[in-house]
């Protein structure tokens, strides 16, 4: 090797490791997504810039080199029937019992002002991007890894039961009918994780050893300023419910304290690619015990 080739491999050898692309979660790259997601403005389900973020988020998923589909739905909403679209980005594993990591991608309909999602949808579509990126090059669990992307996950009106949710109901029942559902061992849902006060509490509803491990992850990395030692949140409705309903595991990590929930100011600016790494990494360094657990049960 030539003095000047072997100089350029160092180099590029230092910037792999140093400088993002590498083989963690990079906050950077969480943000850029996010911005290629509310540049297109609000996208509630049914409108063309919702079609939009679906398609970037499926190019992506396809760069990655994952299989991708959709699953296309109508259901009735108090604004009518609206065309709605699940993604899942496909990553098999010599095991073929899943481990779902999933983000709604729709943001929330407002008549009276301009509602992008920047954290509400965006940032943990775009973590969930990123998560698949570093799982693409490694995936330390053995198992078939899904990225699954909820539409209409937030209500059209008031939130019932009926309102709400949309997309991960279908994606359970759509796979309950196929009998792929079986081989779902958990869920890890991700949900308005950038803000820069971010603060997430164990959430009621998840299944309690799911929330012991990445806990135990997280306060072992030092990160009890993001992941709260004590204190639970009040059980919260989301995207997860459908998925314990039918008898799976499942977690969700939620911030309930942003103050820009269903505001205005729900932008870009509000949010944290360092804290957004943090989430990243935690769950990552969770997934190997995560499956150790689902392989044993
Ligand atoms: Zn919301």
């Amino acid at each position: 090797m030539s003095k000047g080739l072997f100089i350029r491999v160092l180099t590029l050898l230092a910037l792999a490791v140093c400088c993002g692309q590498g083989a963690g979660v990079d906050g950077l790259q969480v943000l850029r997504h996010t911005r290629e997601m509310v540049r297109h403005g609000p996208h509630p389900p049914g409108t063309e810039a919702q079609r939009k973020v679906g398609e970037y988020i499926a190019g992506q998923l396809e760069a990655l080199g994952l299989k991708v589909d959709t699953q296309r739905f109508r259901p009735v909403t108090p604004r009518g029937r609206l065309r709605m679209t699940n993604i899942r980005g496909i990553l098999p594993g010599p095991n073929e019992r899943v481990l779902i990591l999933a983000s709604h991608y729709d943001s929330k309909l407002f008549d009276t002002f301009k509602f992008v999602g920047a954290n509400d949808g965006a940032s943990s579509s775009g973590l969930v991007l990123e998560l698949a990126r570093v799982l693409v090059q490694h995936n330390p669990t053995g198992l078939t890894l899904w990225f699954v992307f909820f539409d209409g996950e937030e209500a059209l009106g008031e939130w019932t039961s009926a309102d709400s949710l949309y997309g991960s109901r279908e994606f359970v029942k759509r796979e309950g009918d196929r009998g792929t559902l079986r081989n779902v061992g958990a869920m890890i849902l991700l949900d308005l994780v950038g803000g820069k006060d971010l603060r997430i509490f164990r959430e009621a509803n998840s299944t309690p050893w799911l929330n012991k491990i990445i806990w135990d992850q997280a306060l072992r990395s030092g990160h009890e300023r993001i992941f709260r030692p004590s204190g639970r949140a009040s059980p919260i409705d989301d995207d997860h419910i459908p998925f314990l309903r039918a008898g799976i595991p499942a977690v969700d990590l939620i911030d309930l304290n942003y103050a820009h929930w269903h505001k205005p100011s729900d932008t870009l600016d509000k949010l944290s690619g360092p804290n957004l790494e943090v989430v990243g990494a935690v769950v990552l360094a969770s997934l190997p015990e995560i499956a150790r657990q689902l392989k044993r049960k």
